[in-house]
């Protein structure tokens, strides 16, 4: 549906859920696609497949909340493929509910390290690539933990307030420069993630089900369908905005 030939598309967390799927989107549509995570094994497998299917996949293994590995995946986005046109900054973690006075600093410090900062730090690399060509599109992964709070998630939902904080400011300071910077904020979207959350906490989706009007899980291509359209010059009038493709969880 949309062309991305010839641009390069970067996707954090590309290994699994979300991720794979804007990856595997990017690269039905034409990208050459740069798929970053930490699980090497699973990201090895993910780009083969690219690969093997006739795209132009790239695996970088590196881990978010390390500035010298993000630095690292752009500049071989870059020295790969000349370009680096569109992000998708989505990978993240989740952790165990808990409440705020039970959370341990060095367990908040860890979320913030992935989920917020990862995204910052993954922007700023990217921007100072964008910056040069005079042109780009980021779409960050916030979550309909970005709008509302949820009781025994305060670290989570921090760092994804954060990112809408980030998503806005930097849509407003790179604008005029040709780059723009949007967010999606998925719902309960049937990936490992919550597979995760229903292993470790019995209960957990099923009670997060009852706000969601539409009745059912989002899957990873309804969230990667927005991201595609957010990322291409289809959404060319769009800057610093969060779209919540959630099932309407928030709009109630
Ligand atoms: P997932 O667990 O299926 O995939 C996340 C990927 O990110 C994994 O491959 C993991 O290895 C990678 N990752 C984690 N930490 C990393 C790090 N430090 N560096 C590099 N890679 C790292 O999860 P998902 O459900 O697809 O979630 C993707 C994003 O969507 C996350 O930011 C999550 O917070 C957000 N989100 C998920 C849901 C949901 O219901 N699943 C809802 C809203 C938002």
């Amino acid at each position: 549906k949309y062309d991305y030939s010839g641009r390069t598309a970067f996707v954090t967390g590309a290994a699994s859920g979300m991720g794979l799927a804007a990856a595997e989107g990017f690269a039905q549509a034409g990208a050459n696609v740069v798929l970053v995570d930490r699980n090497e094994e699973a990201l090895r497998n993910e780009a083969k497949k690219l690969t093997d299917a006739g795209h132009r996949a790239l695996a970088v293994v590196c881990d978010v909340s390390k500035e010298a590995d993000v630095e690292q995946a752009v500049q071989r986005a870059v020295s790969e493929f000349g370009s680096l046109d569109v992000a998708f900054n989505n990978a993240g973690i989740q952790a165990d509910a808990l409440e705020l006075a039970e959370v341990k600093l060095e367990d908040f410090d860890r979320m913030l390290s992935v989920n917020l900062r990862g995204v910052f730090t993954c922007m700023k690399y990217e921007l100072a690539q964008m910056r040069k060509q005079g042109s780009g599109s980021i779409v960050n992964n916030s979550s309909l933990g970005g709008f509302v709070g949820v009781p025994g998630r305060a670290a989570y939902h921090a760092a994804k307030h954060g990112i809408h904080g980030l998503t806005k400011t930097a849509g407003l300071e790179y604008a005029a420069q040709g780059i723009r910077v949007n967010a999606v904020a998925p719902g309960i979207i049937d990936t490992p993630m919550v597979a995760g959350m229903k292993q470790a906490e019995k209960g957990v989706i099923e009670d997060m089900m009852r706000d969601v009007p539409i009745k059912r899980l989002g899957t990873a291509q309804e969230v990667a369908a927005a991201v595609l359209w957010l990322g291409s010059d289809a959404a060319s009038f769009v800057v610093g905005h969060v779209i919540a493709v959630d099932g309407g969880y928030v709009a109630r």
